[in-house]
């Protein structure tokens, strides 16, 4: 069975930046329900037995499956990338920023471009591409993982995903998400 791990912070824990009610319908019933779907499709199949991560990477994996897997890896990730704390960039993570962009700003704005550039439902990524960073977006539950990329940090761009907090307004969300609610020892710890 695959459950549907708690969220690691209280819901308030952002105030109006991201939420309790948003929250409240994006893990309590978003998230959990691809995890639901994932259960349904592989019950008495040699699949239930398997991680989320052999199931999105297998090529053999059906659409179906494929999708509601990738979407309740993608949001397990997604919560640890979220502090309640503001932090900035740090170890490593701030020297390939620096290097690679020359500044937190001009990183954040592309970040954010590539979330708003993202036409209709997906994820904006940091990936470590096996040479250097690279911000990535990709397209409903689509994710780094099937190209060999490791996933550093991810912000949803579904609209579930702000439209109570933020309706259409997906650029404040990414920016607000970049500078102030990144879990930067998170990413760092994903690049080790
Ligand atoms: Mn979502």
């Amino acid at each position: 069975m695959f459950e549907l791990s708690p969220l690691p912070f209280e819901k308030d824990a952002f105030g109006p930046h991201i939420s309790a009610r948003t929250f409240e319908f994006h893990h309590g019933k978003h998230h959990a329900g691809y995890v639901t779907k994932v259960n349904a499709m592989t019950e008495g199949t040699p699949q239930s037995d398997w991680s989320l991560e052999q199931i999105i990477t297998d090529p053999h994996t059906d659409t179906g499956l494929f999708n509601n897997a990738a979407q309740a890896w993608n949001h397990e990730f997604f919560w640890s990338c979220l502090s309640p704390q503001k932090m900035a960039p740090l170890g490593d993570m701030a020297d390939m920023i620096a290097s690679q962009w020359g500044d937190f700003e001009s990183f954040s704005e592309e970040f954010v471009k590539a979330g708003a550039g993202q036409f209709g439902s997906g994820w904006v990524w940091l990936v470590h591409n096996g040479e250097e960073l690279e911000i990535r977006a990709t397209a409903n539950a689509e994710t780094p993982l099937t190209d060999g990329a490791r996933p550093l940090l991810v912000c949803d761009v579904w609209e579930h995903a702000y439209y109570l907090d933020y309706q259409n307004r997906r650029p404040d969300f990414l920016k607000i998400f970049i500078e102030e609610l990144a879990n930067w020892e998170w990413a760092n710890q994903q690049l080790n």
